[in-house]
C-alpha cells in the first residue's frame, strides 16, 4: 500500500531523528497520540495543519538574519527575505492592515515590540531622538540617564487579570507591570461587560499614554471603535492585543466596530492560537508606527526565526482561503452551544454566555475552586485550565472558574451536537465531584474527591466522542 505524502514525511523525520535520539522521537509519537485521545479545550491551542509543522522543520532554521527585509546585518539572507515578505504581505492582505511585522517569537515579544514602539514614537525625549537618530556617541551619561528616567514610569491603561487582561497588560508579573505605571478597567459587577463609561471615566483621570484592549478570558467582543474614541478624549495610543480572536478577525467574524484592525493604531497577536498558525506573533500597525515597529529586533527581540516565519507565510495563506472564514463562524456557533449546554444543565457563566470563541464557567456553583475542578476534569479526559473570575475570592492560583475554548475541537470538525455532548460530560464531572479536606480536617481549596467509576465512565465517552473525529486523518505513523 503506498502511503500518503503527510503520512510519508512524518514517518520519514521520525526515522530520520530515531536514528540519533529515540526517546526524542517516541516523544514526538507519544504527543500525537495524547493530543488525539484529549478533548482538548483549552481556549488559547489549536491543531495547526501538516503543511504548517512541517514548513518548521528546515534549513531555515539555521540561518541570522537580524535586521529587516532587504537591509539584513547578515550576507546570504535572500530566501528569508522571500519567506519573511510572503508571511507580511499574507498578513497585510488578510487583516486589512497597512504594515505588518512577522519576526515577534510569541504574543509577550510583540507586545514588548508594541511598547517600545508606542514609547519611542510618543515620549518628548531630546535624547531619545538623539538615540534614534543614531547619534549615540553624542548622548551624554546625563543624556541616557534622562532617556532612561523618561521611558520608564509612563502610564497604561488595561483591562484588570481577573476581568480577562493578560499578564503583559501591565501587571507586575510581566516587565509591563515593573515599567509602566499601570491602572486598570474592569467590568461590571452585573452584567460582567466592560463599561465603557466606566473606561472613559478612568481614562479622563489617568490620562494614559497606552490604552489597551484585548484579553485572555472575556468571553464577549469588545467595540474598538468606541475603545479608540476613549483613547483619543486623552491623547492615548490605543493599543489592541487579539491573541486570542485573531482567527475570528481573520475569518470576518469580528467586523466594523469589532475588527481591531481599522481602530488601532497598532495590534498584536499570536499566530498560534484561534488563528491555527505556527507558535509564534505579529505586530500589525499604522504607518506612522512602522519604522519603530521594525526595529523590534535587536531592540526587545532576539533574532528572527526563519522557519517559523515560513510557517506563518504558509498558516496566514490558509487562513486567506475562504472555508476559514467557515471554520472562524463554526468556532463560535460552537461557543456558543456549549455555553448554552452549559446553562441548560444549570451551569453559571461569567456574562451569561459567549460572542467568541470562549466561555468562562463560575465552579462556585458548583462547590468547587478551578483548582479542583481542572484537576476532576483532567481525570476525565477533558482537559481545561483554571482562570479567575472578576472578583474572585480565589485569587489567581486557586480560581474560582473554568476557562473553555472551542477553536481545537472546531478544528477536528466536532459541531454543535457534540458540543451539547461535552456540556454533558463537563456537568456530569462537575456535579459528581465534591471538595476535599487537608489531613487535619480543614476544608482544602485543591483537594477533591471524584469516584473513579464516574471519572472513568466519562473518558471513555470522550474517547467515544473523539473517535468521530480524527486528529490529522491524513497522518499514520504506522
Ligand atoms: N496576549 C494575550 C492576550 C494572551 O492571551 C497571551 C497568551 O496566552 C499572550 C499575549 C502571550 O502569548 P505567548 O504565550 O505567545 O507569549
Amino acid at each position: 500500500m503506498s502511503l500518503n505524502a503527510e503520512s510519508t514525511a512524518f514517518r520519514s523525520a521520525l526515522e530520520v531523528i530515531r536514528a540519533v535520539e529515540p526517546r526524542v522521537a517516541d516523544a514526538i509519537g507519544a504527543e500525537l497520540a495524547d493530543q488525539r485521545e484529549s478533548l482538548k479545550l483549552i481556549a488559547s491551542e489549536n491543531y495547526a495543519s501538516p503543511a504548517t509543522l512541517l514548513t518548521m522543520g528546515n534549513w531555515f532554521s539555521d540561518k541570522y538574519a537580524e535586521g529587516t527585509v532587504g537591509r539584513r546585518f547578515y550576507a546570504g539572507c535572500q530566501n528569508v527575505d522571500t519567506v519573511e515578505a510572503l508571511a507580511a504581505e499574507h498578513a497585510r492582505e488578510l487583516f486589512g492592515a497597512a504594515h505588518a511585522y512577522v519576526q515577534p517569537h510569541s504574543g509577550i515579544d510583540a507586545n514588548l515590540v508594541a511598547f517600545w514602539a508606542i514609547l519611542a514614537d510618543r515620549v518628548e525625549s531630546p535624547a531619545l531622538k538623539k538615540a534614534q537618530v543614531r547619534q549615540v556617541n553624542d548622548l551624554t551619561e546625563a543624556d541616557w540617564f534622562a532617556l532612561r528616567r523618561e521611558l520608564g514610569n509612563q502610564r497604561m491603561l488595561g483591562m484588570s487579570l481577573d476581568a480577562g487582561g493578560h499578564l503583559t497588560h501591565g501587571f507586575r508579573p510581566n516587565i509591563s507591570g515593573k515599567m509602566f505605571d499601570q491602572r486598570s478597567y474592569g467590568t461590571d459587577p452585573v452584567t460582567g461587560l466592560v463599561d465603557y463609561d466606566k473606561v472613559a471615566e478612568a481614562a479622563r483621570e489617568f490620562k494614559p499614554l497606552i490604552l489597551v484592549a484585548g484579553y485572555s478570558a472575556y468571553p464577549r467582543k469588545v467595540n474598538f471603535r468606541i475603545m479608540r474614541e476613549i483613547a483619543d478624549s486623552v491623547g492615548a495610543t490605543f493599543m489592541v492585543d487579539m491573541a486570542h480572536f485573531a482567527g475570528l478577525v481573520a475569518g470576518k467574524v469580528f467586523t466594523g466596530d469589532f475588527d481591531p484592525v481599522p481602530h488601532a493604531h497598532i495590534v498584536t497577536t499570536t499566530t498560534h492560537k484561534s488563528l491555527r498558525g505556527p507558535r509564534g506573533g505579529m505586530v500589525l500597525c499604522q504607518p506612522e508606527l512602522a519604522d519603530q515597529v521594525d526595529r523590534g529586533c535587536p531592540m526587545v527581540l532576539g533574532g528572527p526565526l526563519p522557519h517559523v516565519m515560513a510557517a506563518k507565510a504558509v498558516a496566514l495563506a490558509e487562513a486567506r482561503r475562504p472555508d476559514f472564514a467557515d471554520y472562524a463562524q463554526r468556532i463560535v456557533d460552537n461557543a456558543q452551544a456549549l455555553a448554552e449546554g452549559l446553562l441548560r444543565r444549570g451551569g453559571t457563566l461569567v456574562t451569561g454566555g459567549t460572542d467568541n470563541h470562549l466561555v468562562l464557567i463560575d465552579v462556585s456553583g458548583y462547590g468547587l475552586t478551578g483548582r479542583q475542578a481542572e484537576q476532576a476534569l483532567l481525570d476525565s479526559g477533558i482537559v481545561t485550565n483554571r482562570n479567575s473570575v472578576p472578583q474572585d475570592p480565589n485569587g489567581a492560583w486557586y480560581t474560582s472558574g473554568i476557562r473553555i475554548g472551542t477553536p481545537a475541537l472546531t478544528s477536528r470538525g466536532l459541531g454543535t451536537a457534540q458540543m451539547d455532548e461535552t456540556a454533558e460530560l463537563i456537568h456530569t464531572v462537575l456535579s459528581q465531584t465534591k471538595p476535599g479536606a487537608n489531613p487535619d480536617g480543614t476544608p482544602s481549596k485543591a483537594k477533591y474527591v471524584l469516584d473513579a467509576a464516574v471519572a472513568d465512565r466519562v473518558a471513555k465517552q470522550a474517547s467515544d466522542l473523539l473517535s468521530g473525529y480524527p486528529l490529522y486523518p491524513a497522518v499514520d505513523l504506522g
